[in-house]
This record gives C-alpha cells, sequence and structure tokens, in this order.
C-alpha cells in the first residue's frame, strides 16, 4: 500500500500512544519514524513500530523517562538514556550537547542505555541544524548478536552505526550515516518480508559462505549471519562503535555478561565540533563548496547518472516520496496492524485514520 506522510505520523502516534507512550513523546517519535521512511530508510521506519511496541508491553524499555545527566565535565557530559525513547532521550543529550559545543568549541556526550535511537543522522542533523560538526560512534545491545567479526563464523555484533555530518549554509548538509554492515538489518528484515534478495556480501550461511537468502537471519532455523562492510576495514569500524559508542558512552558491549533481554537498546559516544573555533568559518564554507562543486563535477560512471555527495540520496528520496506518497508492503503492514491490536486499537480503529 501506498500512504502519504500525515496520516502514516497519525497512525504512528496513536498506536504509541495507545501502547503506553504520554502523546507528545508518541507523535515525536512517529515523527522520527516517518521521517526515516521519506528519507529512503525503510528499515528504520514504522516497520520499527511493532518492536517498540513489544518492548513497551514487556516493560523492557520505558517511554516517560528522560535523559538523566550523570557526569558534567565541561565539555564532556554523560547521560543515562534510562531506558527511554531513543528520539526523545537522544535529542535532550545533543540540546545539551549543542549548548556546550557553542561556549567551549567541542563537546563530548556519552548517551547510554538509550532505547533503539532510529535514524542516527537525525542527530547529526539536528547538530548541523545549529551550524556543528559531529561523529557518533554507536553500537547496538539488548539483544543477541547477528554480525560476524572480519575472518569468524558465529555472531560477535549487532550493525554498530557511525554517521558523521558536515553543516552547510544553505541546509544541504553532508551527512554519512551508516550501519557498519553491508546493508542495515531492518533492510534485511524489509527484504525478508518482501521475499527479495539482499544485496551481495551481507550475508554469510551457518557454514560462513556468502548467501543473498535474508532467511538465514529471520527464519527459525537460519543459523546465518550478517556481514561487517568494506572487510576488515569497515570491520574495524565497527569495532570502534564497539569500543567507543558501547564500552565508553554506555558501558554496555556486546560481551556475554551484559544483559539480553530482548529490546534493541542503543550506547552513542557524540563529538560535536563548532568550526568557528577552529579557523576562518567563511574560508571553511567557501572551501568546503569548492570541493563538493568540484566532486559534482566528476563524470559520472556508465549508468551513473550523477556522482552525489552523503546525504544527497535522502534529500532525494524525501523530495519524491513527500509528493508521492510511503510504500509499505504487505507483511510489514499486517505485522503493525497486529501491533496495533496488541496495544488495543482494532483494524477499523486504523482503516479509520487511513
Ligand atoms: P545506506 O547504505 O543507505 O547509506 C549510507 C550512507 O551512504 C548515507 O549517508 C548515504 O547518504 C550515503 N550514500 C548512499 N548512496 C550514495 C551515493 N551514491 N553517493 C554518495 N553517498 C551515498 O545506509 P545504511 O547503512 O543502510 O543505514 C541506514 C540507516 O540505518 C541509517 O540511518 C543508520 O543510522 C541506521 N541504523 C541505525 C541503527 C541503530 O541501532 N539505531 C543500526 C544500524 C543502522
Amino acid at each position: 500500500m501506498r500512504i502519504d506522510q500525515k496520516p502514516l505520523t497519525q497512525i504512528a502516534t496513536t498506536i504509541l500512544h495507545k501502547a503506553g507512550a504520554e502523546l507528545e513523546r508518541a507523535r515525536a517519535v512517529a515523527e522520527h519514524l516517518v521521517i526515516a521512511n521519506l528519507k529512503g530508510h525503510d528499515s528504520h521506519g514504522v516497520g520499527m513500530i511493532p518492536s517498540y511496541v513489544k518492548s513497551m508491553m514487556s516493560d523492557l524499555i520505558h517511554p516517560q523517562n528522560d535523559a538523566l545527566l550523570t557526569r558534567d565535565s565541561g565539555a564532556v557530559l554523560s547521560f543515562d538514556g534510562n531506558l527511554g525513547f531513543g528520539r526523545v532521550v537522544g535529542i535532550q543529550a545533543m540540546d545539551q550537547g549543542i549548548e556546550r559545543a557553542k561556549s567551549h568549541g567541542i563537546s563530548c556526550v556519552a548517551l547510554g542505555n538509550a532505547a533503539h535511537l532510529g535514524r542516527i543522522g537525525a542527530f547529526a542533523e539536528h547538530c548541523a541544524e545549529a551550524g556543528l560538526i559531529s561523529t557518533h560512534y554507536v553500537n547496538v545491545v539488548g539483544h543477541d548478536p547477528m554480525v560476524v567479526a572480519y575472518g569468524g563464523r558465529d555472531r560477535r555484533f549487532i550493525t554498530n552505526p557511525f554517521c558523521c555530518a558536515v553543516p552547510r549554509t544553505d541546509g544541504n548538509h553532508v551527512v554519512l550515516d551508516m550501519a557498519t554492515t553491508t546493508v542495515a538489518a531492518g533492510k534485511v528484515r524489509v527484504a525478508y518480508m518482501k521475499g527479495e534478495p539482499v544485496p551481495e556480501h551481507s550475508l554469510v550461511d551457518r557454514n560462513g559462505l556468502e548467501t543473498t537468502d535474508a532467511s538465514v537471519i529471520f527464519s527459525k532455523d537460519g543459523g546465518g549471519a550478517m556481514q561487517p562492510f568494506g572487510l576488515h576495514k569497515g570491520y574495524g569500524l565497527m569495532v570502534m562503535c564497539e569500543l567507543l559508542g558501547g564500552a565508553l558512552g554506555g558501558n554496555f558491549t556486546m560481551q556475554p555478561g551484559n544483559q539480553r533481554a530482548g529490546a534493541t537498546l542503543n550506547n552513542m559516544l557524540s563529538i560535536i565540533l563548532d568550526p568557528s573555533a577552529v579557523g576562518d568559518l567563511a574560508a571553511y564554507d567557501a572551501e568546503v563548496t569548492a570541493m563538493i562543486d568540484y566532486i559534482y563535477a566528476s563524470k559520472a560512471a556508465e549508468g551513473v547518472e550523477k556522482v552525489l555527495i552523503p546525504g544527497d540520496p535522502e534529500r532525494q528520496s524525501l523530495a519524491a516520496r513527500s509528493t508521492n506518497g510511503i510504500d509499505i508492503d504487505d507483511n510489514s503492514w499486517q505485522d503493525i496492524t497486529n501491533a496495533a491490536n496488541a496495544a488495543g486499537l482494532s483494524t477499523d480503529d486504523i482503516k479509520a485514520l487511513l
């Protein structure tokens, strides 16, 4: 089915509210998910609702909780996310980090124990809107691992996203926002739901051999695993996300001494930098623009329309989906409807909101 952002946001808000979230928080999370859909990341869009509702109903996340400041070292702030909604505690932590970066030139924000943060680019964009550069190392914990270490066969990680954004005065920020696996786990889920193959080099089967069949992850007797992107280099970045985002940001890594109760949780270490504290802002902006123009002027390879910079695909998707609506496959919609039913909304209630 195809649905416009407004009714989809309303449905998502209503489900999360009915599942126990206070209305404004439910709306903030719903908007965060729908923006992920609009930006082309269905893996981190409304398809997450069943997992959120399940965690809420099992008391594994606590949507009413705010981020709690646990340590203030001036330019370095540490927060306990308190199992609050990732979107909510993440923005609360970023807001304070932004304030400190403006007064100190740089800040570092550690956020541990947050419920799923969703699309990490949202937090980088929030910093970029304030004119600040940011880098985010994130690990994923709280459930069993899904990803092999480079050269390994058995699972050791989840999908540890990394994100770095450079603000631009015209609002077309450069945003590199990615899982350190070849594809995000949610994209494997979407492929599984649609019965489609995943891209090459994404998965290995139980014997450690590459496969494009998503059922090795999501079917009961799958036995496969996801792979880091880019051989040893992507794997290295995944390890850094685990150590900086996980061990430092939240003192909570994937090692088996830590709890795996079944919710998807994130820890994030963010470094936020004011470019005007480094040098001449106008000269820096002009240099960024000149370099980006030089990149755009590349001769495109055969079959490629135009060379892009990180953040462009999301802008293109946003423009198209804001106009045309968002496609949701039948299996994902059924899962969302089931989650709504579990939260106490009838299928007719959902239909009425469409
Ligand atoms: P992706 O592979 O679609 O894109 C990764 C990056 O590459 C983006 O910055 C994009 O702008 C850029 N890009 C894509 N095509 C490009 C091109 N042709 N030229 C230049 N740049 C290009 O993203 P992904 O790895 O599938 O991640 C999807 C989302 O999943 C991200 O928002 C990420 O934060 C999120 N995620 C979240 C978690 C979590 O636990 N919260 C875990 C993993 C991933």
